[in-house]
């Protein structure tokens, strides 16, 4: 649907728990949150949002958390949403450290539209220190997997001054061997998310440009976000870089965002929006609800707000 700024959204974020198995120091490492079971949108409940927002013209759906995959019944709620009518495509953002091959394959097959796994190292030593656990194999296998399925695939990493930033060119390596898009997010100020310094964006692109001779924009359409890509000559993948306070693109922002207790936020930098599990279980029919949905969603605010810090990143889902 269009809003009061002529934007058209489409794409919606759903967190589907706040609940993650990892600890990611920029994400989680301080306060984490825990919702109790009630606060958490059940999957029936979270389906109807879809089919109602599909028919304003959301036909795109990005499954995040915290861990997706660490909430039961995961899989099953996937294959539901790709078959609401009006949704075109489903993608799903995780750490992947709880998929298996044969589930990844499944996933293919039912047609999930594609998969970013975050990622922040190549160095298993490193990438232990940003999560807090074990975490590489898992990773590192299933982005693998999810190239080797045949699905769209974006690794998502986060650099951060004194943990991983040199990682910059070991993580780039990975677009020119396989079908990747790697992506690097700049650090965002999130609720949780400690004193870390991230690496600006223009930085990173400097040491891209330096290091791939050749490396040009990329214009080809690669999902719904705000990255922007390039490429070099040979590469397989590409290289995308998500700038933090990507002012630029509030003019195109296309998203609104699902917490998993049921909130539905209009920009991710501020609390604004509607409270739509309190609609829907307080009994509301399908038609309030999508009216209250196109109210909101028409007065999506302009852009970021001066300061403004993104809330908690597992109950937002990123
Ligand atoms: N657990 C899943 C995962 O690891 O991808 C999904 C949730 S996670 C919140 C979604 C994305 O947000 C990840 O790619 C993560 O790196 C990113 N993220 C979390 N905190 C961030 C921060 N402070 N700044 C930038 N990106 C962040």
């Amino acid at each position: 649907m269009i809003d009061s700024l002529g934007r058209n959204i489409n794409y919606m974020r759903v967190s589907i728990t706040d609940r993650c198995n990892l600890r990611c120091l920029y994400c989680a490492s301080g306060k984490f949150s825990m919702l109790g079971h009630d606060e958490i949108m059940r999957y029936e409940e979270i389906e109807r949002i879809v089919a109602i927002t599909s028919g304003l013209g959301i036909d795109t759906i990005r499954v995040t958390g915290g861990e997706p995959m660490a909430r039961r019944g995961a899989m099953g709620f996937i294959e539901k949403l790709v078959k609401i009518p009006g949704i075109k495509k489903v993608s799903l953002t995780t750490n992947g450290t709880l998929l298996d091959e044969a589930q990844i394959k499944h996933l293919a097959d039912i047609g999930l539209y594609s998969i970013n796994i975050s990622i922040d190292s190549l160095d298993a030593q490193i990438n232990s220190r940003i999560t807090g656990s074990d975490s590489f194999g898992g990773s590192y296998r299933a982005l693998i997997w999810a190239v080797e399925s045949g699905l769209r695939t974006k690794a998502n990493c986060v650099l951060i001054k004194g943990l991983n930033e040199a990682q910059l060119l070991p993580m780039s390596q990975l677009a020119i061997n396989y079908t990747v898009d790697v992506r690097f997010i700049e650090l965002m100020p999130a609720e949780g998310a400690g004193g870390f310094e991230g690496v600006c964006a223009s930085e990173i692109l400097k040491q891209l440009e330096g290091a791939f001779p050749g490396l040009a924009p990329d214009s080809e359409t690669r999902g719904s976000g705000p990255a922007e890509y390039y490429k070099s000559p040979g590469m397989k993948g590409s290289l995308g870089i998500i700038s933090a306070k990507w002012s630029h693109s509030c003019q195109t922002c296309n998203r609104v965002r699902l917490t998993s207790e049921g909130f539905m936020q209009l920009c991710l930098f501020q609390t604004v929006g509607i409270d739509l599990r309190k609609l829907v279980r307080k009994g509301t029919s399908d038609e309030e609800i999508s009216e209250a949905i196109a109210q909101a969603i028409f007065s999506k605010p302009r852009g970021i707000a001066p300061g403004g810090e993104v809330g908690m990143m597992s109950r937002i889902g990123g």
